[in-house]
């Protein structure tokens, strides 16, 4: 992958509006969540069994496993089979909360944390059902294995995607926690520093870490910015321009997962919930808020006093790279950052028309590939020409679907394309 100067697109940011409900509220426990589980986590409860808040429901799978926690305390509905809104068939444990909702009791917090040690911590995370909280939900012991040798650990606060807030308002409400939670992992990764990543027009956000770390005198933590212009920030972008491969070999955590390392350590906490921006013009009042893993899209919509007016799209994740959802059908994973509720004027999508080789989608592409000449090549089933200019280098940005004047089903080609090349993979 070709490095070069930060490119991409100057979008509008459109964070105005949850971020006027700066308080990070925790709403009462919904009528039932359902928390998908993946291939790594083993169910270890039954239809009819009565659960409580934060016990594990499903345990690790062999060595890459992690357990899994419920948000709700209630009864155990179903283990079985959900339909999630990729159109994947995934195992899921439905819980029915019991009697009037409660807030849930805080836990105790653990004794002589900061000793712990690197392979103890490890296990904490294991058990605590900790996963990257990004679209990947890596459970954090594996991506912590798999960069031993990661010399920086990057605490990602950027949200180069319109709408998003979750990682600004939960920084802005609990910057300690963060920077202790980033203490660990940097422990945990045995690394020498600890980068926070911020856009430049994140003042406040960069001014308010920077007090943290002169206060707590460290001088393992330092804060760098970039630009504010969309893909900049993602973990693809923040690698490329700050790690020189394996002799400073560097890792990413957002900073909600070093957060919820915080708590998982610290607090004896187990990861069973996130922070979430529920937002777009057509929810009634937009905020980032917490949401118990599991919690349905629509009851999250709820939350936040429901939709003014019918949305035409309802997004997982920001306007960019976010996939479509069906509200009744999708449910807070660990890898939800935001749920968006978009009108008609938002989305408009004009006709498609064929690629009229304009050279913008290469202009734009921040991993220096040619997304025009990879599309054609889907579309005609040509995926090894796909492959072969480098369709598994994509960070799936949207960047070239965005700029595209023909209105290209961009990322949709190049989900194709690589879906194809993985199967390939797996087969032969
Ligand atoms: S080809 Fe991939 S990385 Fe390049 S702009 Fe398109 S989505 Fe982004
Ligand atoms: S931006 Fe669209 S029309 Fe222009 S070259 Fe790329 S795919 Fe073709």
């Amino acid at each position: 992958m070709q490095i070069r100067k930060p490119t991409g697109v100057r979008l509008e940011r459109k964070k105005e509006a949850s971020l006027l409900n700066w308080n990070l509220k925790r709403p009462l426990p919904p009528e039932k969540i359902s928390i998908p589980l993946s291939l790594a986590s083993l169910p270890c409860v039954r239809a009819g069994d009565a659960v409580q808040a934060g016990q594990m429901i499903a345990k690790p799978e062999g060595p890459k496993g992690v357990s899994v926690h419920a948000g709700i305390a209630g009864v155990v509905e179903k283990t079985g089979i959900l339909e999630n809104g990729r159109n994947r068939e995934i195992s899921a444990i439905g819980i029915r909360r019991q009697g009037e909702p409660k807030t849930v009791p805080a836990p105790d917090p653990r004794k002589g944390w900061e000793g712990i040690d690197s392979e103890e911590l490890l296990k904490i995370f294991r058990n605590s059902g900790l996963v990257m909280t990004n679209p990947g939900e890596e459970p954090v012991h594996v991506k912590i294995q798999r960069h031993v040798s990661a010399r920086s650990v990057i605490i990602n606060g950027c949200e180069p995607e319109p709408y998003l807030t979750c990682e600004q308002v939960l920084i802005m409400s609990h910057p300690v926690e963060v920077l202790r939670g980033a203490e660990i992992l940097r422990k945990a990764c045995g690394a020498a520093r600890i980068v926070f990543a911020f856009e430049d027009t994140n003042l406040e956000t960069i001014e308010l870490i920077k007090s943290k770390i002169y206060f707590l005198k460290w001088e393992q933590a330092e804060v760098r910015t970039v630009p504010a212009i969309y893909p900049q920030g993602l973990e693809s972008t923040l690698l490329q321009a700050w790690s020189r491969g394996k002799e400073d070999e560097a890792v990413v955590f957002p900073a909600s997962t070093a957060f919820a390392a915080y708590e998982a350590v610290a607090l004896q906490k187990p990861f069973y919930e996130r922070v979430v921006t529920v937002g777009g013009e057509c929810v009634v009042e937009p905020r980032s808020l917490w949401l118990p893993l599991g919690v349905s899209f629509q009851d999250a919509i709820r939350a936040c006093k429901g939709v003014m007016r019918e949305p035409e799209k309802v997004l997982m994740g920001g306007p960019m790279a976010g996939a479509e959802k069906k509200t009744g059908e999708s449910f807070v994973t660990a890898g939800t950052s935001a749920i968006l509720a978009l009108p008609k004027e938002v989305v408009k999508k004009g006709k498609e028309e064929p690629c009229i080789r304009c050279g913008l989608c290469v202009d734009h592409c921040p991993v220096s590939l040619s997304p025009a000449t990879i599309t054609l090549a889907a579309e005609q089933k040509e995926f090894g020409i796909a492959g072969a200019w480098d369709a598994a280098d994509c960070i799936e940005c949207g960047n070239c679907a965005y700029i595209c004047p023909s209105n290209r089903p961009m990322l949709e080609l190049i989900h194709l394309a690589k879906g194809h090349m993985r199967q390939v993979a797996a087969h032969g």
